[in-house]
């Protein structure tokens, strides 16, 4: 869980889903005169590890390699595609599931039972181990529906990931007052244009 997590309303259960999907940050609008600078969180290997360790998501302190790096980078980049593809139409999206089952066939789970029942846990017992628990996310939030709520904002100036809260779970921005607001006054502005 982060601030960023907790501000936003994200259940706890898909709180570092959320947050590996939104390091990556390619917001580019300006915002009372001021642009918006865009970031990555995990350029390198070492950002990736620090990241983890942050979260507790460190299980080892093995060494990230550069193909393991490559392999967790790839692994956000199909994330943020199924998550931009819409709740209805993501399963039925061919091309963005077979290309997220490919790369998760590098996070593989097994079954633990525990204190806490039974829990997916990481078959790796390497550093990428560490990112395993955000596929368990993925996998536990498509079982009981809260994925769908897990969307991408629809502007294209920002493409942050939200969790949608409103009861119909029909938001597009991730904030309407900026995003949605910027969106419809482009939109008006290009029909005055066509208009005229
Ligand atoms: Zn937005």
């Amino acid at each position: 869980m982060s601030r960023e997590s907790k501000k936003f309303g994200v259940p706890d259960e898909l709180a570092n889903l959320y947050d590996f999907a939104n390091t990556l940050d390619v917001r580019h609008f300006t915002h009372h005169g001021v642009p918006h600078p865009q970031g990555d969180e995990l350029i390198s290997a070492r950002e990736l590890a620090r990241w983890m360790s942050q979260r507790g998501l460190a299980p080892t302190s093995a060494k990230i390699t550069p193909a393991m790096f490559a392999t967790a980078i790839e692994l956000r980049t199909l994330v943020r595609d199924y998550l931009q593809c819409d709740p209805l139409e993501r399963r039925g999206n061919k091309d963005a599931v077979r290309a997220l089952s490919k790369a998760l066939k590098y996070f593989p789970l097994v079954v633990t039972a525990g204190d806490d029942g039974m829990v997916l846990r990481a078959a790796r017992e390497d550093a990428l181990a560490g990112l395993s628990p955000i596929v368990a996310e993925l996998y536990d939030g498509s079982r009981n529906g809260t994925l769908d709520r897990l969307k991408m904002c629809a502007s294209d100036e920002c493409r942050r990931v939200f969790f949608d809260r409103s009861k119909p779970s029909t938001r597009r921005w991730c904030m309407s007052s900026l995003c949605g607001n910027r969106m419809k006054t482009r939109s008006y502005r290009e029909r005055q244009r066509n208009a005229g």
